[in-house]
């Protein structure tokens, strides 16, 4: 499951845990993004908050762990790179690449796009706010495609980062462990807020 996780949230927790069951995976690998070549128009935690906030969010969950593939790799972050490295680590898994229903209509803009399928199955997870239809799928593998229906969970990074700008609580939106880590290193501050998507 690949992510910005600026923070992780328990949207994406509860996302992975079900994806974990209805597959029966051996194990949900979380990949924080390097530098996020489509969020360049804001500031982005560095990839070690974001890389430690995942570590911390999973770290009870014995089917969990996170990769550094995409933190340690120099430039921005392209998930072909990512399904390429993770395939070289673990060469006689079959991998499935676990997105969200947003992310997953962007699919096709993204490099080599036509590799990414034969690197990887795709589990679209449905999230609030953005509908999925037969449309989404269109010029995809369909045998390479499953939509996973998740409990919905209106819970954003974005919100996330906002709500703790104006000094409102993510208690419960977040692990503990994670707003616990946010507030230590002070981040989120409204200094790095983006006010772009709201207001
Ligand atoms: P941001 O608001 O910064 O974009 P985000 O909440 O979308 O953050 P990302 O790190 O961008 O989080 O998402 C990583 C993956 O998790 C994406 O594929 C996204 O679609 C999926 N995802 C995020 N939140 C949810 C949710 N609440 N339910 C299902 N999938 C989610
Ligand atoms: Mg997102």
């Amino acid at each position: 499951m690949g992510g910005t996780f600026d923070p992780i949230h328990h949207g994406h927790l509860v996302a992975a845990s079900e994806v974990q069951s209805w597959f029966d995976l051996d194990e949900v690998v979380f990949v924080p993004t390097g530098e996020p070549y489509q969020k360049a128009e804001r500031e982005v935690s560095t990839a070690e908050h974001r890389y430690l906030m995942t570590v911390i969010a999973t770290a009870s969950n014995p089917r969990f762990t996170v990769s550094r593939v995409d933190v340690d790799r120099d430039g921005p972050t392209y998930t072909v790179d990512t399904l390429t490295d993770l395939h070289a680590q673990h060469p006689d898994a079959d991998l499935y690449f676990i997105t969200g229903a947003d992310a997953l209509s962007n699919i096709l803009t993204w490099r080599d796009s036509e590799e990414l399928f034969a690197l990887a199955e795709f589990v679209g997870c449905t999230r609030p706010g953005y509908a999925m239809d037969a449309s989404t799928l269109d010029g995809m593998p369909h045998d390479r495609v499953t939509i996973v229906e998740i409990p919905a969970l209106a819970i954003s990074s974005t919100d996330c980062r906002e709500r703790t700008g104006r000094g409102e609580p993510v208690w419960y939106l977040v692990p503990d462990g994670v707003v616990q880590y946010i507030s230590k290193h002070g981040l989120y501050a409204r200094a790095h807020l983006d006010t772009t998507t709201r207001e």
